[in-house]
């Protein structure tokens, strides 16, 4: 049998401008080319699943329920261009609760590859922070960088020191999409 391969989306700073905190609509200002890229990887049959840390839930900054009404309008955005996510998986704790879930740590991966039955070593996860690369490295899924971010400059240099393992470094999102599409290939 063919296990479909899957790629993991960081959302603030890989898919959204990260502006601090995102809280409501308006501060969740998409970057290019995702909704495109969402629509490529659907078409090339990657199932594409959200993996975010979302703080700001414990924090009292925002409720699951303001968080759902963003990824809804998100959700309405991609659809518009023809693409959709398959899968949504968000910690909400607070750095200090010490969940499996928070970023570095690979909880929210582990689930999704339970709940979709997915083969880690044929999954790719696109993120702009340190701790999504180490979430990456854990679950033993292929770490890719995209540097939209200021944060990616941190991942970038412990990259270059020997310490944080990154498969590709891309300068946008398209650029991520289409190298994951091509090393898939030489893959299968
Ligand atoms: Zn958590």
């Amino acid at each position: 049998m063919k296990v479909q391969p899957a790629v993991f989306l960081d959302r603030d700073g890989t898919l959204n401008e990260d502006r601090g905190y995102v809280t409501t609509l308006d501060e969740f200002v998409l970057l290019p080319g995702v909704c495109e890229g969402i629509a490529r990887l659907n078409e090339c049959g990657f199932l594409v699943i959200v993996v975010t840390n979302q703080s700001a839930i414990a924090r009292g900054f925002m409720t699951e329920k303001d968080l759902l009404r963003i990824h809804e309008h998100f959700a309405e955005q991609l659809h518009e261009a023809g693409a959709h996510v398959n899968g949504w998986y968000v910690c909400p704790h607070h750095p200090d609760d010490g969940c499996a879930c928070r970023k570095p740590r690979p909880g929210m991966i582990h689930q999704a590859v339970k709940d979709f039955d997915l083969d880690a070593s044929r999954c790719f996860f696109v993120g702009d922070k340190v701790s999504d690369l180490q979430a990456a490295q854990a679950s033993g899924v292929e770490g890719i960088l995209v540097t939209t971010s200021p944060y990616a400059k941190q991942a970038k240099l412990a990259h270059q020191e020997g310490v944080l393992p990154i498969a590709y470094i891309a300068d946008s999102f398209s650029q991520a999409i289409e190298w994951m599409i091509q090393d898939s290939r030489k893959m299968s």
